[in-house]
């Protein structure tokens, strides 16, 4: 395999009445074919290293630093018809929200053939049977009848299936998942999951698949990243973060959820808060929860070490002179 996306220490920061420095230094590779889950609690940078893939952070207050390389490509500086057509037949994105993708006033066939005539530059009549094709792909039934179904008309599930074969319209290389799953009930979810990772398999495309809950990650994932106030602090295989977890963060979430990976299991069983983000951390960003921390974990951030290919801790344990 080889890299499709590669994140080199990504830095955000929103300046506003107070500065929020939502990414301090995040670095992540996805190779081609691989679902990477990144996996933390609200506010720990997840949706925003997604936005920042897709370059949908609001543009005046927002400072980005360090590199990401899509195929080689620089994704930050893409600007106007380079971008336009970055998004959607390179990469695609998906909600927890479908409105945030779908448009309400047309209906769900007109936006599939829309976006391919637009992209692909199709006829009218191949266009609409690509729309027709990619319901059927994401198993909507009555195909044919739902094309001229608006948003408002389907279910909830259905919604995110109409937003899935809308994202994935023009085969895009990359998709970004944005919890796509955690507003349905559990069966409907279940089913999204399997039928997302079917679509992965077939088309070969590597999804980046945001979620707060290990029993979702390991349904979806090859690999995990786990982020904690905007950085990563470890990666690894599921087997391999389910097994060996090594960051005492990953420890504390992995027994807070007695078997392991319980569907449904939260990341705030951990006591104490993180840290607001108001400042770049200078000190490791776990240190006040953290049930090991040390002296030396305040006086400096530990890096990401790895431990071998996809694999990596931010943790001053993981250290050569520690061991
Ligand atoms: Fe805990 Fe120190 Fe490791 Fe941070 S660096 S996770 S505080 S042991
Ligand atoms: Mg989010």
């Amino acid at each position: 395999m080889s890299a499709l996306v590669e994140i080199e220490d990504l830095t955000v920061r929103f300046s506003g009445e107070r500065t929020v420095h939502a990414l301090n230094g995040v670095s992540l590779s996805v190779e081609k074919g691989e679902v990477v889950a990144l996996l933390g609690e609200s506010g720990s940078g997840k949706s925003v290293t997604l936005k920042s893939l897709m370059q949908l952070l609001p543009g005046k207050r927002t400072k980005i630093g360090g590199k990401i390389a899509f195929d080689g490509r620089d994704v930050l500086k893409l600007k106007g018809r380079e971008l336009a057509n970055f998004r959607g037949p390179e990469v695609a994105m998906i909600f927890q929200d479908p409105s945030l993708a779908l448009d309400p006033v047309y209906a769900i066939g007109t936006q599939i053939a829309e976006t391919v005539m637009r992209h692909e530059g199709l006829s009218r009549p191949d266009a609409n049977a690509r729309a027709l094709d990619m319901l059927k792909r994401v198993r909507i039934p009555s195909p044919e009848r739902r094309l001229s179904n608006y948003p408002h008309e389907m279910s909830g599930g259905m919604r995110q299936r109409a937003m899935i074969a809308l994202a994935l319209a023009c085969g895009p290389r990359l998709l970004l998942a944005d919890e796509p799953t955690t507003a349905l009930d559990a069966t409907v979810q279940m089913q999204v999951l399997l039928l997302l990772r079917e679509l992965q398999q077939e088309m070969g495309m590597s999804v980046i698949f945001v979620t707060h809950d290990i029993g979702v990650a390991v349904e979806i994932a090859d690999r995990v990243a786990v982020m904690y106030a905007g950085t990563i602090v470890e990666t690894g295989t599921i087997a391999e973060i389910i097994k060996d977890p090594r960051h005492p963060y990953t420890k504390g979430l992995l027994a807070a959820n007695l078997h392991g990976a319980v569907k449904g299991a939260r990341l705030d069983a951990i006591p104490g808060a993180p840290p607001t983000l108001e400042e770049p951390p200078t000190s490791c960003p776990f240190a006040p929860r953290c049930p090991v921390a040390m002296a030396a974990c305040h006086a400096a951030r530990p890096p990401l070490i790895s431990k071998g290919p996809g694999r990596a801790v931010a943790c001053i344990l993981e250290a050569e002179s520690v061991l």
